[in-house]
């Protein structure tokens, strides 16, 4: 087992208790085997390969609660005729007509560029809902080939969905399962069973879906109340929404999450509470399809566990973090607020990442994941445990990172990928870009 020591930082170890200190981590392998001042550490660290952190800010990796690898070639794509009215407009002229058209050839090089920014962002775990309806099968194992040449833990599954029959439907339900089954054992992957949305599954999907996940032992993965149509349509077929319609049909289950929950109630909330699942909020992605905007103080204050997500908008969550907390303020008029949430919205993330991998992850711990970033972040003003987060959300949400490190490998050192040309990659991606907008 390799041993690494990040020595001289400042270190915030994030998890239920964190502590601020100077010092560093000490990792064997894929664990953390301890965390103190470098005084303390140096003589467990005596055969270590040391990296020195020179005064920089360390923390563990951040985790993105709900991303779409496949969406980066949409970046910078017009629309032919007149542009999109609404979210279901937005769904069938750009996603859907995108999801289409993707190869199995396309997936790689789009999910290698956000990975990348993941990866020099400090993001070290991505929980993704992927949809290829014309590449269907093997797609997961496409995105698992890129998570492991960047060097990310992933946690895949396929977005199951009725809109394109019966066949393609059947397609996404078997992906989900055979990929579970192959990553099993494999401490970077993880597998949920996807689901797009209520408005596009009918009852009889579903309640298969439902007995193939339980049988399979997978989480849900699945779009929820994102916008008001799909309220609409569980309440016309007799739900109080899109949560009561998924519960009843069985895929609200424990760990589940259930992405957006932007036109959800009350009542709603308490199911997510019973079952044990996790709401996951994405406010850059609500605001840029002008949807609304999750009421998450209220969700937060009722005790659902809110966790949050890029939703393929970017790969940097810190940037959300920071959106979610202006929009709290913008939406509330109360600049009280968001501040507990924030540190709930991290704390989610950890611990739905924790159920998917088995596996402590997003807390510098003894015996938690070696996932550790250091960040060229160097404080202006004290800082503390009970000052974190206005340092992340006024301060280094948007510091790069200057070393990641991944289940105890290197990844990033110096800023720079560890064996990745970030322009190669670029450039592999801008050609398989140029050939898919040609069939657009
Ligand atoms: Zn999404």
């Amino acid at each position: 087992m390799s041993r690494l020591w990040i020595k001289n930082g400042l270190v915030w170890t994030g998890g239920n208790q964190a502590r601020v200190f100077s010092g560093g981590v000490l990792m064997n392998g894929s664990l953390i085997e301890a965390v103190g001042t470098d005084s303390e550490l140096e003589k467990a660290a005596e055969d270590a390969q040391v990296i020195d952190a020179a005064g920089r800010l360390v923390t563990p990796g951040f985790i993105n609660a709900h991303m779409h690898l496949y969406s980066t070639f949409a970046r910078g794509l017009a629309y032919s005729g007149k542009p999109p009215e609404n979210f279901i407009e937005i769904l069938e002229r750009l996603w859907w007509r995108l999801d289409r058209i993707l190869t199995l050839e396309d997936l790689g090089p789009s999910a290698e560029v956000v990975l990348l920014d993941a990866l020099r962002a400090g993001v070290t775990s991505v929980i993704d809902h992927h949809a290829s309806n014309n590449a269907i099968d093997g797609s997961l194992d496409v995105l698992a080939q890129a998570s492991k040449k960047i060097g990310l833990r992933l946690a895949g599954c396929y977005e199951v969905s009725d809109r394109d029959g019966q066949e393609t439907m059947q397609a996404g339900l078997a992906e989900n399962l055979r990929f579970a089954k192959a990553v099993k054992d494999d401490p970077m992957l993880a597998g949920m069973f996807g689901l797009h949305a209520s408005f596009t599954l009918s009852d009889d999907t579903l309640e298969t879906c439902a007995a193939a996940g339980k049988e399979a032992d997978l989480a849900f993965h699945v779009h929820v109340a994102e916008a008001a149509p799909d309220a609409e349509d569980a309440r016309h077929r007799g739900y109080r929404g899109p949560l009561a319609r998924l519960h009843a049909r069985g895929v609200i289950t424990p760990g589940s999450l259930a992405i957006h929950c932007v036109h959800t109630n009350r009542e709603e909330w308490e199911i997510l509470k019973q079952a044990r699942a996790f709401a996951v909020h994405n406010p850059q992605s609500n605001m840029n399809n002008a949807v609304g905007s999750a009421p998450i103080q209220d969700m937060c204050a009722a005790g659902v566990k809110v966790g949050i997500g890029t939703d393929g908008m970017e790969a940097d969550v810190r940037e959300e973090i920071r959106a979610a907390f202006l929009l709290g303020h913008h939406t509330s008029n109360d600049p009280r607020t968001m501040w507990p949430e924030t540190a709930s919205l991290l704390s989610t993330n950890c611990e739905i990442a924790s159920g998917l991998f088995d596996l402590p992850l997003g807390e510098l711990t003894k015996n938690a994941a070696a996932d550790v970033v250091v960040y060229s972040y160097y404080p202006p003003t004290a800082f503390d445990p009970d000052n974190f987060t206005g340092h992340l959300l006024f301060g280094f949400y948007r510091t790069p990172a200057n070393t990641v490190v991944i289940d105890g490998k290197v990844r990033l050192k110096n800023g720079q990928p560890v064996d990745i040309d970030p322009a190669e990659v670029a450039a592999r991606a801008r050609m398989q870009a140029h050939r898919l907008w040609s069939r657009f």
